[in-house]
């Protein structure tokens, strides 16, 4: 434990918030939660909740180089297994287990051929195999219905942009008390440590993406006291394309315009690719180029997606949202807007936020007509084109706010008892269109929660 405090001391005096834009946040198991749809009340159970911390790294050359090989390894590995498992199939045998495949590799490493597999720590290969097995159970799940459709296996191929390897425990790597990264048959990798790691992980990840940085990912375990003091609030969330989320306090949040001025950038970029001559050395550094703007809207995205969730989650005991189509939506004409806005990332980080900080998150069906009813008396009025942002209820009288109305019928669905008012707009201060356009340079105090970011979290 004493190892862990001295390590955050030398991240708190060293690393700053320097390279916040490189770091990732984001669950990756999310079992074991009750997701308390309804008789569970405000206050939500808290658990354990098992994170993903990722820190750039800056390998050294033969550091990179001894990287490269251990992610060609990796693939030759996976691809090795999966021809086994393949062509099992194709003569109509029994499926391989990953015993037999484990005991092949072991083969396999004598053979002079593959030789050189023994260059590289037998865990990474063993990992490789695993990571072929989830590929098969997730197919197998995909086709008896327990998860959405997806393809079989498919092979590695060496102009892949994004490689992994994973370091268990067993594989020996720690972290050094100069604060580095050791990794067995790679060496002491430098790290940029942004923040602390709550607690001693046991898995490592180590990852090079398209824009060519390198990254450490590791699991780890929060401790189960991050309760919040309790609030009153409670809010419904209406996630739109004209904002990127509307709150039925009335609030309206656009997309940041850093985030807007990066997706001009990426456009350029592209451009600049497209009229490379194919094969060429400048297209491939053209390439890159797209590939690390396109890190960078990714980057800033999640920024903002952690920075609006941390904050809702800290004002709000309870959280209620629609649960999107997106993977029909993306599929419609709106595709393009739908995946920018990346509203599966942002929800997901809403849940995980609320389990971790015994908050509320609840969401209701698509089948909800949140659009088509008044939020104030109740009445459904019927379908309304996507164009009328303002709408007078046939009912009761009350001029509605489109899109704030959305929202609290989205927290009153969920059993959430909000104030109607917000849905309500006063003639004469309805701002139709031209606060889209983004060309206001006025400051927006929904998306600026920076001093109070995640780093309080
Ligand atoms: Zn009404």
């Amino acid at each position: 434990m004493s190892f862990v405090t001295a390590l955050c001391r030398y991240l708190v005096t060293k690393a700053k918030w320097a390279c916040r834009w490189w770091t990732t946040w984001r669950p990756v198991r999310m079992s074991g939660f009750g997701f308390h749809r309804g008789g569970m009340g405000l206050k939500g159970r808290v658990v354990g909740v098992q994170l993903r911390y990722s820190f750039r790294l800056y390998p050294s050359a033969g550091q990179r180089s001894a990287l490269a090989k251990a992610f060609g390894c990796a693939r030759v590995v996976f691809n090795d297994a999966l021809r086994v498992r393949e062509s099992a199939r194709v003569a109509g045998l029994p499926f391989v287990t990953s015993g037999e495949l484990s005991k092949h590799l072991t083969a396999l490493k004598k053979t002079p051929e593959r030789a050189w597999l023994a260059e590289v720590s037998s865990v990474v290969l063993q990992q490789s195999l695993r990571d072929l097995d989830a590929a098969y159970r997730n197919f197998f799940d995909s086709l008896k219905g327990k998860r959405p459709r997806m393809g079989a296996p498919r092979f590695k191929s060496r102009k892949d942009n994004r490689h992994t390897i994973r370091f268990t425990a067993n594989a020996g790597w720690r972290i050094t008390g100069g604060g580095k990264l050791r990794l067995p048959k790679i060496g002491d990798v430098r790290v940029k440590w942004s923040r602390c790691l709550p607690s001693v992980p046991s898995t490592v990840s180590v990852v090079k993406d398209a824009a060519g940085r390198y990254f450490a990912s590791f699991v780890v375990e929060t401790s189960t006291d991050e309760t919040l003091p309790e609030v009153t609030p409670v809010v419904g969330i209406d996630l739109g394309l004209t904002h990127f989320a509307v709150l039925s306090d009335g609030a309206k949040i656009d997309s940041p315009r850093f985030l807007r001025r990066a997706e001009k950038k990426l456009k350029k970029a592209q451009r600049d690719l497209s009229r490379k001559e194919k094969g060429s050395k400048n297209r491939n550094k053209a390439r890159v180029r797209v590939a690390r703007a396109h890190a960078r809207v990714a980057d800033a995205r999640r920024e903002f997606h952690h920075q609006l969730s941390t904050k809702i989650i800290r004002e709000n005991q309870a959280v209620a949202v629609e649960d999107l189509a997106v993977r029909g939506l993306a599929r419609t004409r709106m595709a393009k807007s739908v995946h920018d806005a990346g509203w599966s990332a942002f929800l997901a980080m809403l849940e995980y936020k609320a389990a971790r900080h015994g908050r509320t998150f609840l969401r209701i069906g698509r089948f909800e007509p949140t659009s088509q009813v008044c939020s104030q008396c109740g009445v459904k009025d019927g379908p309304k084109p996507l164009h009328v942002r303002v709408w007078a209820c046939g009912a009761c009288g009350a001029v509605l706010d489109r899109d704030i109305n959305a929202a609290v019928n989205v927290a009153k669905a969920a059993g959430l008892a909000v104030s109607a008012c917000g849905a309500r707009v006063r003639p004469g201060l309805v701002p139709a269109q031209r606060e889209e356009t983004g060309t206001h340079p006025k400051p927006q105090p929904e998306t600026t929660g920076r001093q109070a970011g995640i780093s309080a979290l």
